[in-house]
């Protein structure tokens, strides 16, 4: 029997100089260098590798992966401790090795990739070469992978994949595609897809336009045309018709991933919240002493404590069940609250904040739109609370009676039966209430 909620000390001491690193490091680049990934920038490139030599030396380089698929086996919990400390800086991940898409897609090939496979697109992937592109949503639908239609078919010793893909994030920089497509439409609908690998230089493909989220001046996801793109029979990922697999496997632990970083942001949010807070004076008095401002500042609390032991207990089941489709729900409700949780505090930080918190001279905007992302990149929160509330059905059972089974009269009638008698023995009449 054993609930703990402490650091070891030799991680925590670790973990302080990753702290420090960040802020010192880390976060400064976040100015200076709109991505992250851009091989082509030459400050990115003056900057960011000798950061990544410093993170190497010290045992932090793409702590992501498991033993078994050539990491170091942090596990989950001890990754969700160091993931909230780079959460805060959006050029971290790649000074760590562990940005998305990357991150995920290196899941994938260390899983289901051959050893050719693997030493061509794994090992510069691992070793921050090259940037990757995860290309799956379609211009038709997103949320339901069963609609998509981008077609591969089998052309003697390749496969030709034609068709359509909406926000494939990074697809500008990257060295190669994962690209699902359909290569059986007479399975049953999740059987139908394949998984590819496709060199970013493979001819056919056409980036249509690179599509920017609202306020960002870059445009870092691509609309693309795959048309007559070939690729050599060898470069499916997992079984024909496993996309589904293969995706699941990687976007289990990409949710659980932006949850641990998103409790960094919404600290940072709620830091903020508070410093204005005990800053700022109206009416005589400092915001802090306004009952509605330590309002604010008490939900947020509450929302970010509540979500982040969500999110270390969810890592906790990872580590320990090592087994995606049994936390699958748990999984699903960090999902669900990680965008909600962000938007709100990031919100209450950007009120206190007044027309400054609303300027281009603060983060909260940034970090609203961050959260609106979050509620859709890897599965719209509406289909995260369909499978939670699926998951949380199956431990529980029907009553084939017409009263719930925690009728009071039933329970009642039932406890007199049982106890009546007992206080008879000792001379003591119960009454029914
Ligand atoms: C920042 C960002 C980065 C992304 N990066 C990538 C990437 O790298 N690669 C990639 O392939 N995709 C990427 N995506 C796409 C993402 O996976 C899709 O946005 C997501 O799957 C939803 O698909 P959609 O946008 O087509 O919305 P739709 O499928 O059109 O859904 C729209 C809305 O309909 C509602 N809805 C959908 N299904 C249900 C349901 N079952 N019940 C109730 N309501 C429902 C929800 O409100 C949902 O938001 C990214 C998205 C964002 C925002």
């Amino acid at each position: 029997m054993s609930w703990d909620f402490e650091t070891d000390e030799e991680y925590a001491s670790q973990l302080e100089w990753v702290d420090g690193f960040v802020t010192e490091f880390a976060e400064p680049l976040d100015y200076v260098i709109p991505d992250s990934m851009d091989f082509g920038n030459p400050s990115r490139q003056a900057l960011i590798p000798p950061l990544q030599d410093v993170v190497k030396e010290r045992g932090f380089w793409a702590c992501h992966l498991g033993p078994e698929l050539g990491g170091k086996g942090f596990g989950q919990v001890k990754l969700a401790l160091l993931n909230e400390i780079l959460g805060r800086s959006r050029c971290a991940p790649a000074v760590f090795g562990c940005q998305a898409p990357d991150s995920g897609n290196a899941e994938i090939i260390a899983r289901f990739g051959s050893s050719e496979l693997k030493a061509k697109y794994l090992a510069p992937l691992l070793n921050g070469q090259i940037a990757s592109c995860f290309s799956m949503t379609e211009p038709g639908g997103g949320a339901d992978p069963t609609m998509f239609v981008t077609r591969a078919e089998q052309d003697g010793d390749m496969w030709r994949i034609d068709g359509e893909k909406w926000f494939s994030s990074g697809a500008h920089r990257a060295a190669f595609l994962i690209v699902m497509a359909v290569t059986d439409p007479e399975n049953p609908p999740h059987e139908r897809a394949s998984m590819f690998i496709v060199p970013a230089e493979t001819p056919g493909i056409e980036i249509i336009r690179n599509v920017g989220l609202t306020g960002s001046s870059q445009g870092d996801h691509s609309y693309i045309r795959y048309t007559d793109v070939r690729v050599p029979l060898d470069h499916m990922l997992g079984e024909r018709g496993g996309a589904f697999r293969v995706a699941q496997s990687r976007l289990g632990g990409g949710r659980i991933h932006h949850a641990m970083r998103t409790v960094g942001v919404a600290q940072r949010a709620f830091e903020m919240l508070c410093e204005r807070a005990l800053s700022r004076q109206t009416q005589g008095e400092r915001l802090s002493k306004k009952q509605l401002v330590q309002e604010m500042i008490a939900e947020s609390w509450l929302e970010l404590e509540q979500f982040r032991l969500l999110v270390l207990r969810t890592a906790w089941k990872i580590d320990r069940y090592d087994d995606y489709q049994r936390v699958r729900g748990d999984i699903s409700a960090v999902k669900i609250l990680l965008p909600r949780v962000l938007e709100h505090i990031a919100s209450r930080a950007l009120q206190v904040h007044g027309s400054l918190g609303v300027s281009n001279e603060m983060p909260f905007i940034g970090m609203i739109t961050t959260a609106y992302s979050l509620g859709l990149a890897d599965g719209p929160t509406e289909v995260h609370k369909v499978t939670l509330a699926s998951q949380a059905l199956r431990k529980h059972t029907p009553t084939e009676d017409l009263f719930p089974t925690r009728h009071i009269p039933r329970l009642r009638a039932d406890a007199y039966r049982r106890l009546a008698p007992l206080l008879a023995e000792r001379g003591i009449q119960l009454e029914l209430g």
